[in-house]
């Protein structure tokens, strides 16, 4: 069903839709706009929407009150919170809870939670007010620039179940919001207009009601009413009210400045014009950009055009509004992705190539492009110190992440400065073949180089940034996974659900079980089932049905699928006997369990932008993918490790237990979806007390202290953003601490030292070592002028121009010291070539050398090449130098009697 449907139908009955109590009560009335065809509601006689209206706000607020950003928030919250609403802190910038969404793009999402594709909403309170951060990079380029576009922005939610305790519904709704305006900010009723519009969501639609003040978009109200299509719905159960304001735009009207910005970001920019010594020229600035909301509003204009418009008008240079304007959007744009970055890594995400990650790193190397282009001298860190201080009295819990802040902006401005010099090379290679860029070409430059389209403008090698880069690039980067790649299992859809015997006894090992069905004579499905089926990174069980082997196990929806090698003998309708391997079990669920404590242990060393990116758990071996911005340091994964072992030593329980998503969710925040978002209204937790606390679905352990040990054997940065960490647990790392004692007896046993003196003995070995090498090359130096006698004087002439040819084969020395030998004896003797072919270890080596002069002739890689081919291998080099070799040893005398021949006919007698 399309907008235009729905709208159709709401309008069709506006008293029965939209036609609220308020609107009799005060005499509001229903008009149709000329322009568009809209309806709306207004006290006055008006022929227009306010679509097509300029923003008369600007220098001439409407309101009784002057109230910044932070006081108008607090002006909401009295209001709201006097009218019996809970207020409720914001929820993370940074989506947990949804799978499709990297980031809050909407208060109401705060209470979406999707199940089985449906979405349910879940209030912690009712009726509910929460001042809502929100992260949205579809309009990047405009931030900065229009005076209202934002890739943070308050929403204040308010939000409603109108069936459940305490609720409301529209009219209620619309009073509220209407004393708001009028009672709270004193505007004047007669400039209030009310638009009709319709709402659509997944599986449920809604009408809803805009509000305006002097042509500006103040809030919505949403109210979701119905589930279904336009040709089948019905009424919800619980209906439900977003109304959502931007905050932004409410402190903006009350105070009427040229944007919202400078109410938004007010003690911000004021700093940032005295680091830069920025002069406010409040005419044209104000005119400027009086100018371009008004214009925006209309419709969508090209900035660049809108400036040659002003510029005209005003009668100055473009140079002129430029050096008054230019600085002003720098620092709008500035302040504005500092303070998203602010709350982004507050909440735990980190600008990186991958997923969110990557709009954070967007927007931080366009602010710091700015910075570069304009000189200016201070760092992001700074700026969001001042919004931290500025925005505390709202949001008291980003100055926990001052530090955290601070480290990441830091790590990631040194990226950025250590990588220019490779941009650097890069765009003038564009600039110098004159290449014209596309869109395509723009996103290939910064995801494989890190290069910004505002570097390549700042450079010179393209005019402008197009309009569709930004929401291009994120468009490919809004959502995330899908890891539905499993073709599903047909025909067992009418089955009842597995009860899953190894959530209710987790020791059970032997069971009897009841066949349900057999699908292609491979797939058998029981009645309950002991074996745990892959899922959550925990590999499955593996065991028999009847003797017969289980080679897999999965889980579709709620039944457990066991992949057998062959179904001879099992019947529907039977009962057989099932069994698992214990010990593999043992040890898998051992691996889990330290899957959790690692995290958690890696989460408390380096920092809280530590979340599980992925994880893998099987019987010698566990891996976790961490988020994190750098390569571990050696003292970084000793202390994981040793957190990890002390929560071992500690022998903490470990407490399971099913809670209702929302008590789940409140009672140890979204930190459980370390392994992704649970779809469904239940949770598995899994509380290693006093540690790490995470919805799971996987086995267990009772108590830490089962594990035994935890040994992280190898960490790596498997990509931007991204740690790995493998380790091993329980008996697997008793196991690889025994095999590397063995190792360490060896390596003694062969030096012959003790175990504890082993690290000094290879030291003096590899000194020893190294001190003979000395010695040989001094040897070779000292011995070479005999050396070189004796081949000049073996060396055969093979051409009537005095070409030699000298060849040698060796078994004991290596090729260094043919290659010293060749070199010398070609330099001392340009009519030589030189062969050597040594037999040392597995297969034979080709050096080859020619001089300079019988390289006129013959060159040495053709040489190398040919021989090797002989030997069965493969061989190259360039005219003076060649090697290659070849796998066939008994050939070297039979390739050394050919060679005079085959030199001979290349360079000719
Ligand atoms: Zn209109
Ligand atoms: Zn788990």
């Amino acid at each position: 069903m399309g907008k235009k449907e729905l709208s159709a139908l709401f309008s069709a009955n506006p008293d029965k839709y939209y036609k609220v109590a308020l609107f009799d009560k005060v005499g509001f009335q229903r008009h149709k706009c000329i322009h568009c065809g809209k309806f709306f509601w207004s006290l006055v006689d008006r022929t227009v929407c306010p679509d097509h209206e300029v923003y008369g706000f600007l220098g001439n607020p409407p309101t009784s009150k002057r109230l910044d950003y932070i006081d108008t928030w607090k002006e909401v919250e009295k209001f709201f919170g006097s009218n019996e609403h809970t207020i409720i802190n914001r929820y993370p910038v940074v989506c947990r809870w949804r799978d499709d969404l990297y980031y809050t793009i909407a208060s109401i999402v705060d209470f979406q939670r999707v199940v089985e594709n449906k979405v349910f909403f879940e209030l912690p309170a009712n009726p509910l007010v929460v001042p809502q951060m929100c992260v949205r990079f579809n309009d990047i380029e405009n931030v900065g620039l229009s005076g209202r576009h934002y890739t943070t922005f308050c929403m204040i939610g308010q939000t409603c179940d109108a069936d459940a305790e305490g609720g409301y519904w529209k009219d209620r709704c619309m009073d509220l919001d209407y004393q708001l305006l009028t009672k709270i900010l004193g505007i004047d009723p007669k400039a209030i207009t009310f638009v009709e519009d319709v709402w659509m969501g997944a599986g449920a639609f809604g009408y809803s009601l805009e509000y305006f003040v002097n042509g500006l978009e103040l809030g919505n109200a949403v109210f979701t009413e119905f589930e279904g299509n336009e040709n089948e719905y019905q009424t919800m159960k619980h209906r439900i009210i977003d109304m959502g304001a931007g905050l932004e735009r409410f402190s903006w009207i009350t105070m009427g400045t040229p944007t919202s910005y400078d109410c938004t970001f007010g003690p911000v920019i004021n700093e940032m014009m005295s680091k830069t010594g920025t002069m406010l020229d409040k005419e044209i600035l104000g005119s400027y950009f009086r100018f371009v909301s008004n214009a925006l509003e209309r419709s969508e204009v090209d900035l660049g055009a809108l400036k040659a418009t002003f510029v005209k008008e005003m009668k100055i240079s473009f140079e002129d509004l430029n050096m008054i304007v230019n600085p002003f959007e720098a620092m709008y744009t500035i302040a504005d992705h500092t303070r998203t970055l602010l709350f982004a890594i507050s909440d735990g995400s980190i600008p990186s190539n991958v997923g969110g990650g990557y709009n954070l790193r967007v927007i931080l190397r366009r602010a710091l492009a700015i910075l570069e282009r304009l000189g200016w001298k201070f760092d992001l860190a700074e700026i969001a110190d001042i919004h931290i201080e500025y925005l505390k009295r709202m949001y008291p819990e980003l100055e926990e992440h001052v530090n955290d802040v601070r480290t990441i902006l830091q790590i990631e401005s040194n990226r950025y400065l250590g990588s220019k010099e490779r941009m650097n090379s890069i765009t003038s290679s564009i600039k110098g073949k004159k290449q014209s860029l596309s869109v395509d070409d723009l996103i290939r430059l910064y995801e494989s180089d890190g290069i910004t389209p505002e570097f390549l403008t700042e450079s010179g090698a393209i005019e402008s940034i197009p309009q569709a880069f930004y929401a291009k690039l994120s468009e490919l980067h809004e959502s995330h996974h899908s890891s539905h790649n499993l073709k599903p299992i047909t025909g067992i859809e009418e089955l009842q659900p597995t009860r899953m015997l190894y959530y209710e006894y987790d020791l059970m090992t032997e069971s009897d079980a009841k066949i349900l069905a057999i699908v292609e004579n491979k797939y058998v499905i029981l009645d309950q089932t002991i074996f745990y089926p892959r899922g959550g990174g925990q590999e499955p069980d593996t065991g028999d049905i009847e003797g017969i082997k289980v080679l897999d196990v999965i889980k579709q929806n709620d039944i457990v699928i066991h992949k057998v090698s062959s179904s001879k003998g099992l019947l529907s309708g039977k009962t057989v006997r099932i069994r698992i391997n214990p010990r593999r079990r043992d040890l898998i669920t051992k691996h889990h369990t330290a899957t959790h404590i690692v995290n958690a242990s890696a989460r408390s060393i380096l920092g809280p932008w530590v979340w599980q990116n992925s994880a893998f758990k099987d019987e010698d071996y566990a891996r976790l993918d961490i988020t994190h911005h750098s390569s571990l340091t050696r003292e970084e994964i000793e202390g994981i490790e040793r957190a990890a072992n002390k929560v071992v030593r500690q022998d903490n329980p470990v407490i399971i237990n099913t809670f209702d998503r929302i008590d789940a969710e409140r009672n140890y925040s979204f930190r459980i979806y370390q392994g992704g978002v649970v779809p469904s209204g239940t949770v598995r937790i899994v509380n290693i007390k006093d540690w790490d606390v995470e919805a799971c679905g996987g086995t267990h352990v009772n108590h830490t202290g089962e594990i035994g040990l935890i040994k992280i054997f190898r960490t790596e940065r498997i990509q931007d953003g991204v740690v790995r960490l493998e380790f091993v647990a329980g008996e697997a790392a008793i196991d690889f601490v025994e095999k590397q004692d063995n190792q360490l007896n060896t390596i003694s046993r062969v030096l012959g030292a003790s175990k504890e003196k082993v690290v000094e003995s290879v030291r003096k070995s590899v000194d020893e070592a190294d001190e003979t090498k000395r010695k040989l090359r001094a040897i070779v130096r000292k011995t070479l002028p005999s050396v070189m006698n004796t081949i000049f004087k073996d060396a055969k002439v093979i051409s009537s121009d005095g070409i030699k040819l000298y060849s040698t084969h060796d078994e004991e020395l290596d090729e260094d010291y043919y290659i010293s030998l060749g070199e010398t004896a070609t330099q001392n003797d340009p009519s030589l070539i030189f062969v050597a072919l040594i037999g040392k270890g597995q297969g034979v080596r080709v050096i080859t050398f020619v001089g300079e002069v019988a390289r006129k002739r013959i060159k040495a890689g053709d040489v190398a090449q040919q021989l090797s081919l002989t030997l069965g291998g493969s061989g190259g080099g360039n005219a003076a130098f060649g090697q290659g070799g070849g796998k066939f040893k008994h050939k070297i005398r039979e390739t050394i009697s050919s060679l005079e021949e085959m030199v001979s006919q290349t360079i000719g007698r």
